[in-house]
């Protein structure tokens, strides 16, 4: 999507261990205007395909599953990354190992909110190595459901987790994919 491409390089920040900050309009501040945009193109390329609800983990992921599933006209499931009171019943859980706190926690969904029919699309704000969309996928497995595809905001793809996904079968459709980030500067796939 050229318009996030051109977003990022203007909005965005390379910060040291591959990092990429784009608080502004995507992970703190929230461009709504430009959030229904990125929506819109994800149900364009998963045209044709069935999808009977959207899943995503908590936090950063919230906003954009939200908007997709909103113009799907479905339901937005998130993991929760914490033990909650606000969660009765039995969960699915998969452990992840988180790229930005380099520690390993599980995430968590109540089973009530995803049945053996479903056909699910798994977004989430970032694909770097592809731990978060893994342990979704194994949510969604445990299940019983189908996997409908995986899209991300934007992927690192020379992290590989995305390009591992598609070597696996799954159609994995990212916005924008940042093939290097060296000395500050951006390069996109061509
Ligand atoms: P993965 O599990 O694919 O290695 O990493 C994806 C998760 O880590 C996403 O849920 C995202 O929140 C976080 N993440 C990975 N790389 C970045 C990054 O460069 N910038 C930001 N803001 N989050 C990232």
């Amino acid at each position: 999507m050229k318009a996030l491409e051109e977003k990022i390089l203007k909005e965005g920040t390379v910060l040291p261990g591959d990092v990429l900050k784009v608080g502004s309009f995507l992970n703190q501040r929230v461009d709504t205007v430009f959030l229904k945009k990125m929506a819109e193109e994800t149900k364009r390329l998963f045209e044709g395909i069935e999808v009977t609800k959207v899943l995503t983990v908590e936090a950063s992921g919230i906003a954009f599953a939200t908007a997709v599933a909103m113009e799907l006209g479905v339901p937005m499931v998130f993991a929760k990354k914490h033990p909650s009171a606000n969660v009765s019943g039995e969960q699915y859980f998969s452990p992840v190992y988180s790229f930005t706190h380099k520690t390993t926690y599980d995430i968590a969904v109540s089973k009530e909110y995803i049945q053996p029919t479903d056909k699910i699309l798994i977004t989430d704000d970032f694909l770097a190595n592809g731990n978060a969309l893994k342990g979704l996928i194994d949510i969604v497995k445990q299940a019983g459901a189908k996997v409908a595809g995986c899209c991300a905001e934007i992927e690192k793809g020379f992290q590989g987790g995305g390009d591992a996904l598609r070597a696996a079968g799954y159609k994995v459709e990212s916005l924008a994919i940042v093939e290097k980030m060296e000395n500050g500067s951006i390069v996109f796939r061509g």
